[in-house]
C-alpha cells in the first residue's frame, strides 16, 4: 500500500472524548477542543495534514437534532474539494443515528467520512479515545493510486470501521461499544490495518456529490410488546403529526394478529402514513409473510425494513418524507438499498 499524504478535516461536535471531569460536580462536561489536540501529541507523527473545526459549544450526542445535522453536512459540503476525507468526532450514545442520517444526507460520496468517539475521555489514563481518533484519520487518509480507498460514512470503533448506517451502539460501557449484525466490518486494525475490499462500497467518481439539507421528524418508533393495550395504540396512531410509524416487531417480523391491531394499522396506512416493519432482533431480517402472523401486515401494506436497523430506518424516514413522494414509489423507494444500509 504506497503512502500518501492526505488533507483531513476533523470536525468535533462534542462527546465524552472531548470532555473533563467538572473538579466540583465530578460530572463529564464539554472542553475546548483545542486542548483536545494537545492531548494528542501522537496526530503530530501521522503523515497527514490535519486541520480542524468545531461546534462553538461541543455537545452530549443525546441532544443531537436535524439542525445539528444539517450543520455537520454543511461543514463537509463548504470543505468537500478542500480535505481529501473527514473525522467526525462524536458522542457514542447516538452516534449510529447520526452518521446513518448523515449517510442519507451526502449522495454520491467519493471521499471518507469517518466518525468515531470514544467511551472514556481523552486525558484519562485508560482512555480508547487515541487509538479510536489515530486509526480513524489513517482510514480518511488512506489512499490507493491517489485515489479514496473508502468512500461511504463509516464508523470506526475499538480497532473496527463498519458501514456506518449498519450500526447499532450495543454496550454503555465495553470498549466494544457497537456492531454491525448484518453486515461484515469494512476494516479491521490489528498488526497491520486490513481493508474488507469485497464490502467497501462501490464509487463512480463522476458523480458529483448531492447534498439533501431537508430532513422531517414527524416520525414515531414503536416497539411493539405481548399485551401491548389497544387504547393506547388507538391513541398513538391517531397523532396528525406523524408521518412515518418504525414498528419494532417480532423476530422476522411478526406481531398480534387480532383484529383491532391489524385494523389500527390499515387505518393510519389509509390516512397517507407509512408504518415500516423493523425486527426487535438484532441481526436478521424481516421476512413478511414467512408466518401467518406477519401476513397481514403484508396485506395492509406495510413497508418491508428488511434487514434494516432501527437507527437507519430513522435516519432513511427523516430522509425521504420530505420528498414527496407517491405512497406507492415511497415503499418501493424505501424497499431499495440507497447507501448500503439494507440487503
Ligand atoms: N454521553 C456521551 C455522548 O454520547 C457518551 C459518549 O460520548 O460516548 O455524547
Amino acid at each position: 500500500m504506497s503512502k500518501h499524504i492526505s488533507n483531513i478535516l476533523l470536525i468535533y461536535t462534542g462527546g465524552t472524548i472531548g470532555m473533563i471531569k467538572n473538579p466540583k460536580t465530578g460530572a463529564l462536561m464539554a472542553f475546548d477542543f483545542d486542548k483536545l489536540q494537545k492531548n494528542i501529541p501522537e496526530l503530530r507523527l501521522l503523515e497527514h495534514k490535519i486541520s480542524t473545526i468545531s461546534f462553538e459549544e461541543p455537545i452530549d450526542s443525546s441532544n443531537m437534532n436535524i439542525r445539528y445535522y444539517q450543520k455537520i453536512t454543511k461543514m463537509i459540503e463548504d470543505n468537500y474539494e478542500d480535505f481529501d476525507g473527514f473525522v467526525v468526532l462524536h458522542g457514542s450514545d447516538t452516534m449510529s443515528y447520526s452518521s446513518s442520517v448523515i449517510s442519507f444526507m451526502l449522495e454520491n460520496l467519493s471521499k471518507p467520512i469517518i466518525f468515531t468517539g470514544s467511551q472514556l475521555p481523552i486525558g484519562d489514563l485508560r482512555t480508547d479515545a487515541k487509538e479510536n481518533l489515530i486509526t480513524s484519520i489513517q482510514l480518511a487518509g488512506l489512499k490507493e493510486n491517489g485515489k479514496s480507498v473508502i468512500t461511504e460514512v463509516g464508523l470506526y470503533f475499538e480497532y473496527k470501521l463498519y458501514r456506518a448506517n449498519r450500526t447499532t451502539k450495543l454496550n454503555a460501557e465495553h470498549f466494544e461499544a457497537f456492531d454491525s449484525y448484518n453486515y461484515p466490518p469494512l476494516a479491521e486494525s490489528g498488526v497491520h490495518l486490513n481493508i474488507n475490499y469485497p464490502y467497501l462500497k462501490k464509487v463512480n467518481r463522476r458523480k458529483k456529490l448531492l447534498v439533501h439539507q431537508d430532513l422531517s421528524d414527524q416520525i414515531l418508533v414503536l416497539k411493539i410488546f405481548p399485551g401491548i393495550g389497544k387504547e393506547v395504540l388507538a391513541h398513538i396512531l391517531d397523532t396528525s403529526h406523524i408521518k412515518a410509524i418504525i414498528l419494532e416487531t417480532f423476530g422476522s417480523g411478526n406481531a398480534n394478529t387480532e383484529d383491532w391491531f391489524i385494523h389500527l394499522l390499515k387505518k393510519a396506512i389509509k390516512e397517507g402514513k407509512y408504518v415500516v416493519n423493523v425486527t426487535q432482533c438484532i441481526g436478521g431480517s424481516v421476512n413478511m409473510g414467512h408466518y401467518e402472523t406477519s401476513q397481514d401486515l403484508k396485506k395492509i401494506g406495510v413497508i418491508s425494513g428488511k434487514d434494516i436497523t432501527t437507527e437507519a430506518a430513522v435516519a432513511k424516514l427523516m430522509y425521504l418524507l420530505p420528498k414527496d413522494l407517491s405512497p406507492k414509489v415511497f415503499k418501493t423507494i424505501f424497499e431499495t438499498s440507497l447507501r448500503g444500509e439494507m440487503k
